[in-house]
């Protein structure tokens, strides 16, 4: 189990911009869970003869050539990440129901997207494109583990704070600074969620907006 992260100052700034509210709070990641992420980034590596060598929840030594089982060097897929996400930002589709269920919750509850995005730059066409989906929640852009983040942001809010993201890295890291988090891993793409198995502390494994939204509805606090 990972020791608790801290919150990166860049990460409080941002938390401390946010008005204050005591209402109950759902801390929700952005890449696979509101918009695509695996599918865009399955017809990127295709269209450069490249491919997930498995259909498992890395990057890193999970991208190869296509006809080929050797991965590229860690260097190379975060080269071709940061071009990813530059040619993509600005234009990934939603995953179905996510507006909806969000804006129905927001009657109930704050809600705060909390998105690693590789690029300063590409922050603006993301909220671009989220707010023209009818997302309009604050964004706020970390980077590694989530912890630490989701801890300052629960701080003054009553529990249970509701953390929803994909990647098991991230619960990992939010398990060990906020324990007490209602944890829903909702990954998108069917193929990688059925090869996920969910960690003792994940509280729902999903891919599904309207059973995500039923099941935090019955854990209002
Ligand atoms: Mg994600």
């Amino acid at each position: 189990m990972p020791e608790p992260t801290p919150v990166l100052p860049e990460v409080l700034a941002q938390i401390r911009a946010l008005p204050a509210s005591s209402r109950p709070l759902i801390i929700c990641d952005v890449d696979e869970v509101v918009l695509h992420l695996i599918a865009h980034l399955e017809d990127y590596l295709h269209a450069r003869e490249l491919q997930f060598l498995q259909h498992q929840y890395r990057l890193t030594g999970n991208i190869g050539r296509q006809g080929d089982s050797q991965p590229l060097a860690a260097e190379d897929v975060r080269r071709l990440l940061l071009s990813f996400f530059d040619d993509v930002s600005h234009r990934q589709d939603m995953v179905p129901g996510a507006a909806a269920a969000l804006n129905d919750l927001a009657e109930t509850w704050d809600i705060v997207l909390l998105t690693n995005l590789p690029g300063g730059h590409n922050k603006p066409a993301r909220e671009k494109l989220l707010g023209g989906m009818g997302i309009g929640f604050p964004v706020l852009t970390n980077s590694g583990p989530k912890g630490g983040a989701v801890a300052a942001l629960a701080a003054g809010r009553p529990a249970p704070v509701v953390f929803i993201d994909d990647s098991p890295t991230n619960h990992s890291s939010v398990n060990a600074s906020l324990p007490a988090a209602l944890q829903i891993q909702f990954i998108a793409d069917p193929r990688f969620r059925a090869t996920m198995k969910a960690a003792d502390h994940i509280d729902l494994l999903t891919g599904d907006w309207q059973e995500t939204a039923v099941f935090i509805g019955d854990n209002l606090p």
